[in-house]
């Protein structure tokens, strides 16, 4: 247990030395890994580790070509401590389910969940980067690259490449067939689905004043922006816990 804890600490530090992670996310970085290799054990941490150095490197991937994108996003840098909660809280509270319940569902589910969160970022990061315009899946209109609740092809192959990583990583470590890998990787990608309806349907958004562009952001332009839709408490790191939170409870109740 000291080791799992050791190791975290090691590797929240390297997160926060490689700009990955804000003093604070580093900090709930090693809760969350201590709470999930407590849950889970070694497994537990490497699954983790596999979301965190593969999402950091999307998000570094041609970052510069991002730019414009970082003008629409809430957040974008290292992540925060909201936005390691987002990402890990599921993951979390199955492993809290684990030590409470044990019952294999709960690995399940929090393999599940890591698929969910690897897919949406790796969804977000590497298709902003797509050379077509995301559609808005509520409209079908063309939406910025960025824009909650858009989809493209590429972004939507590279969610699926995203979920098949983390159960490909798994495959010689939790007992299942091909079926069943098939199974995790579509419960992961359920989690991008509810990402992408909560992000085109109820997900808050502005206009900035200035140059009238639709973002996630309360000012622009250093002008406060105007609400434009959405529920004004959900931003994207709530839909993004929601969404992993989804993909976990669908699987454990599938799959206890
Ligand atoms: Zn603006």
């Amino acid at each position: 247990m000291l080791a799992i804890f050791g190791v975290t600490c090691l590797v929240a530090f390297a997160g926060y030395r490689l700009r990955s992670l804000t003093r604070s996310g580093a900090v709930l970085t090693v809760v969350t890994g201590t709470v999930i290799g407590y849950g889970f054990g070694w497994f537990g941490l490497y699954l983790l580790g596999v979301f965190f150095s593969t999402s950091s490197l999307a998000s570094k991937y041609r970052s510069r070509d991002k730019k414009s994108v970082d003008e629409i996003v809430e957040k974008s840098g290292p992540r925060d401590f909201v936005q390691v909660l987002a990402n890990g809280g599921a993951g979390m509270a199955t492993a809290l389910g684990m030590t409470l319940v044990p019952n294999d569902a709960w690995l399940y589910a929090y393999v599940a969940s890591t698929a969910a969160a690897t897919s949406d970022t790796w969804g977000s990061e590497f298709g902003v980067l797509a050379k077509q315009k995301p559609r808005s899946i509520k409209t079908f209109r063309e939406v910025e690259p960025g824009t909650s609740g858009g989809v493209s092809l590429f972004g939507t192959l590279m969610s699926v490449a995203g979920a098949t990583v983390i159960i490909a990583a798994s495959y010689p470590f939790i007992q299942m067939d091909v079926t069943f890998a098939l199974v995790l990787i579509v419960l992961g990608l359920s989690g991008s689905v509810v990402d992408t309806l909560l992000g085109a349907t109820v997900q808050r958004k502005y206009r900035c004043r200035v140059c009238d562009k639709l973002t996630e952001k309360k000012a622009h332009h250093r002008e406060p922006t105007i609400y434009v839709s959405g529920w004004r408490i959900l931003g994207n790191d709530a839909v993004n816990f929601l969404s992993i939170a989804a993909a976990a409870t669908i699987s454990f109740l599938l799959l206890r």
